[in-house]
């Protein structure tokens, strides 16, 4: 298998060679020359699996460089019930993907349960483990360089923490963060682990990630990485999380369920995308937003037209809060039928601060042969949606998952299980949760003296110099 850029202008690559960058060098983000297909047979055989078999029905797919008894290994020891501990009580860690319903043909995909008790540690987890082999088989190290608000950082932390050939060097906006997010990140003793408390606000912190990339000789010499949303084997990994729970809320393969994604950089819903295009029987995607809607407002109208920094608003569901949808470009790409000089122009609008609009060539028309459907939800909707929720089932639910119901409720038919991504438990949410709530929500027993840890961290300047040399010395 290999993999091609959505801009047409770069070289076919192997699941190893894009594995460890971001974009591809003409701009374009990697997709498979052709999306692998399970046929009915497959399909039946796949009901019977556990995670780990099915993440390699899957990724051994896509995986194609990688020798299937090494990939085997790696799936084995990413995805156990020891790391995807954090359930509620009552479901059964060793699903790792616990489906919990609510009601008869609705139900919560339940894909927080990992070390930072959010879905991104589903895929995080997975690339800690194959950096660490893909690394190991070069010879290479890579310092990762990232910018956090609180998500992503922790969960890749503690995806690389204590991996062979890979530091991690993590901004994040100095006291900004809350305590519990702080604490997670801080906590972590591991000497490969070096988190950066920047005085200053995360676009500053982001604006040192951009500096640092864009010196190209330092990069080069200092083997600067990023470990960003639009990883190709973040997506791929995503994909299986769709089998798993079409299979645990369906009894036959003649069925179709839909799936309603809480949406910020359309990635996790991009590998909904996939699964569907593999042939698993998804009736709809349905993409949900907060206040920022770029991307309701896309599959309403057929316009794309990213934010500014002005009209991105801060919100209580803070990882859905984008100006522009990173990953959108990969299921544009299939949209215009694979056309890399369509997207390529496509987005030299987009990357100039513009806009675009689908409808000419009846493009937009075709969205609907691809099952997805959209809707936004706002604060007001997000506090509803939680109390409801726990007055009726009894379930309590983060802020994020809650955006995802409220729009999967709006778009739900009669006969076709609705499955909810829960893309965060409510305990890293506090604030929210005592507003919806009156009351704190529950923590996993492993995470209740979080605060009272020790904490290892260097406060610095946003001082892109300084940085520099910070990286250097840890590295000598
Ligand atoms: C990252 C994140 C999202 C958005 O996922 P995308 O793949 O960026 O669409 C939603 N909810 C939570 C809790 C997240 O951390």
């Amino acid at each position: 298998m290999k993999y091609i850029s959505t801009r047409g202008q770069s070289p076919a690559q192997s699941f190893s060679e894009i594995l460890l960058g971001g974009l591809a060098p003409d701009g374009g983000l990697y997709l498979p020359e052709s999306y692998p297909h399970f046929s009915a047979d497959d399909l039946t055989q796949m009901r019977g699996m556990n995670y780990r078999e099915l993440a390699f029905a899957v990724l051994s797919r896509f995986a194609t460089d990688i020798p299937a008894t090494d990939l085997k290994a790696i799936i084995d020891k990413t995805y156990t019930a020891e790391v995807y501990c954090n359930v509620r009580d009552g479901e059964n860690a060793a699903d790792i993907t616990p489906l919990h319903t609510l009601e008869p043909d609705l139900h919560l995909l339940c894909l927080s349960n990992g070390p930072t008790i959010a879905f991104k540690d589903m895929a995080m987890q997975l690339l800690g483990n194959l950096f660490e082999y893909v690394l190991a088989k070069a010879g290479q190290g890579i310092n990762i360089l990232g910018a956090t608000s609180g998500d992503t950082g922790s969960s890749a932390e503690y995806a690389m923490r204590g991996k062979h050939g890979v530091n991690v060097f993590m901004l994040s906006p100095h006291g900004k963060m809350s305590r519990f997010q702080t604490a997670q990140m801080f906590s972590l003793q591991d000497e490969n682990i070096f988190n950066i408390a920047v005085n200053g606000v995360f676009d500053d912190c982001q604006d040192i990630v951009k500096a640092v990339s864009n010196d190209h000789a330092f990069k080069a010499a200092n083997k600067i990485g990023a470990v960003n949303s639009i990883n190709w084997g973040r997506v791929a990994a995503q994909i299986v999380y769709y089998f798993k729970g079409y299979f645990a809320a369906t009894d036959s393969n003649d069925q179709q369920v839909s799936f309603a994604v809480p949406s910020g950089n359309f990635g996790n819903v991009c590998a909904g995308h996939i699964a569907r295009m593999m042939g698993l029987p998804i009736k709809h995607l349905v993409v949900a937003t907060n206040e920022n809607d770029v991307l309701d407002e896309f599959f309403r109208t057929g316009v794309y037209r990213p934010r500014g920094a002005a009209n991105t608003y801060h919100t209580s569901s803070p990882s859905m809060d984008i100006s522009k949808a990173s990953n959108f470009e990969r299921f544009v790409f299939d949209l215009v039928g694979r056309d890399g000089d369509k997207v390529r122009g496509l987005w030299n609008e987009v990357d100039n601060g513009g806009a675009f609009d689908l409808n000419a060539d009846g493009v937009f028309a075709q969205v609907s042969t691809f099952g997805f459907q959209s809707g936004v939800s706002s604060h007001t909707h997000r506090m509803q949606t939680i109390r409801q929720t726990f007055e009726t089932y009894g379930v309590m639910i983060d802020t994020h998952t809650a955006d995802g119901l409220k729009v999967a409720l709006e778009q739900r038919e009669v006969g076709v299980p609705m499955l909810v991504l829960e893309t965060a438990l409510p305990a890293k949410f506090e604030d929210s949760i005592r507003e919806a709530l009156g009351r704190d929500p529950v923590r996993p027993a492993s995470m209740n003296d979080l605060e009272s840890l020790p904490q290892r961290f260097d406060v610095m300047d946003a001082d892109v110099d300084a940085i520099k040399q910070f990286i250097v010395t840890k590295t000598a």
